[in-house]
């Protein structure tokens, strides 16, 4: 009997579709140039002999793992460090071939991924030890001490042992040091130098006891700018990568590039709101004989739940405000001021469109964030178009 589906339900839909196929016609624009460039301003300041192990959890802060390793494995990073397997598999499958360390999160039921990826694990301590050295056949790991921030990590006071235990073990490679340089806001925990100070103890502990590994690690994007006495072995910055100093006391100068150049997404409706509506909802911003447009976007695609005061979309190069609610995929916009608005444009919650132009500062503003926590909203469903 002859099939009346069409082709395409009965088919694999060919790959070129299934994955550059825009959801939605929503997608952000990431600038590949800007990472280069960001890479080549901290490479071009730090000492030749100390190397750069990438940070891109998070899918390289929202801007594709795979996509962001293969850039900076080309620039000649050293490594790369993840804090979720999705991540180094998204990297390995793009045919890098340099290191990637796991920060914690994954557990030891994740060996057999750890082992085809050969991946470089955490651990923090003795128990982390055994059971990961229970479940692969050979290891090569990291050691992370909490120097006071009071997450992962060993205590300085754990290190000594922890490292003797690793190195005798003949399964066991221990290729470095590292923890993560970052003071708790708003309390008087150990500050940055009091934590270096501690790591510079470590240091010389290990290396008195014979169980120094090759690579000591401390500075992250705050620290490498700011405190070049800090450099070890290795530095593993994330954020500057992306275009984000994460401080205002820079010692290394750099001029950063966003990589996050748009946000895009499109007009799905556009109506024209008259009597056969009314009531009209008691929403700020509802008017009777108003033009509402309605934007492929929502919440549900990382969008603040509850819209913003003030937020605005650039539609045919003109500001149109976004009305309350926001919804799982999309949102409304006042589009009274835009006559010419049309079924299909284009929209921008980022990025310049003829004389306009949303900023991050404005985005961020509006979203009551930070320039880490817009890249933290960005949703891995929306496709990225490179450029
Ligand atoms: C997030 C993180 C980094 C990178 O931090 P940035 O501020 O993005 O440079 C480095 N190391 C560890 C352990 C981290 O968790």
């Amino acid at each position: 009997m002859q099939s009346r589906t069409s082709p395409l339900a009965r088919t694999a839909l060919p790959f070129a579709l299934r994955s550059k196929g825009p959801a939605r016609d929503t997608w952000y624009e990431i600038d590949l140039q800007a990472i280069r460039h960001n890479y080549r301003q901290l490479r071009a300041r730090l000492p030749a002999r100390v190397k750069i192990f990438a940070c891109l959890k998070r899918n390289a802060y929202g801007c594709g793992a795979g996509d962001v390793a293969e850039t900076l494995a080309a620039e000649g990073a050293d490594g790369f460090a993840v804090a979720s397997l999705s991540d180094a598999i998204a990297i390995r499958e793009k045919g890098v071939r340099q290191p990637i360390l796991l920060y914690p999160g994954p557990l030891p039921g994740s060996a057999p991924i750890v082992e085809a990826l050969d991946l470089t694990i955490t651990v923090s301590s003795l128990v982390e030890l055994e059971l990961w050295r229970a479940a692969l056949t050979a290891l090569r790991m990291f050691v992370k001490c909490d120097l006071g921030f009071f997450r992962a990590g060993a205590a300085p006071s754990d290190i000594g042992r922890l490292l003797a235990v690793a190195q005798a073990s003949a399964d066991v490679e221990v290729q470095g040091l590292y923890a993560h340089l970052s003071e708790l806001p708003g309390t008087v925990a150990a500050n940055a130098l009091t934590q270096f100070a501690r790591l510079q103890r470590i240091v010389l502990d290990a290396r008195a006891a014979g169980t120094l590994p090759p690579i000591v690690m401390l500075s992250s994007t705050e620290g490498v700018l700011r405190y070049p006495e800090m450099d070890f072995d290795a530095v593993d910055p994330g954020a500057l990568f992306f275009g984000m100093p994460e401080t205002d006391e820079p010692v290394r100068q750099v001029s950063l590039r966003p990589a996050l150049r748009a946000i895009s997404t499109s007009l799905v409706a556009i109506k024209h709101v008259d009597a056969s509506l009314e009531p009209l909802p008691d929403l700020p911003g509802f008017e009777s004989g108003m033009t509402i447009g309605v934007l492929g976007i929502g919440w549900g695609d990382g969008y603040p739940r509850r819209v913003p005061p003030h937020a605005e979309v650039l539609v045919r190069g003109h500001r149109a405000r976004i009305l309350p609610p926001a919804h799982l995929e999309h949102l409304r916009v006042d589009l009274t001021h835009v006559p010419e608005a049309r079924f299909g444009d284009r929209c921008l919650l980022l990025g310049r469109q003829g004389d306009e132009v949303i900023t991050h500062k404005d985005l961020v503003t509006q979203w009551g964030t930070d320039l880490v926590g817009l890249h933290a909203d960005l949703r891995d469903h929306i496709p990225r178009v490179y450029v």
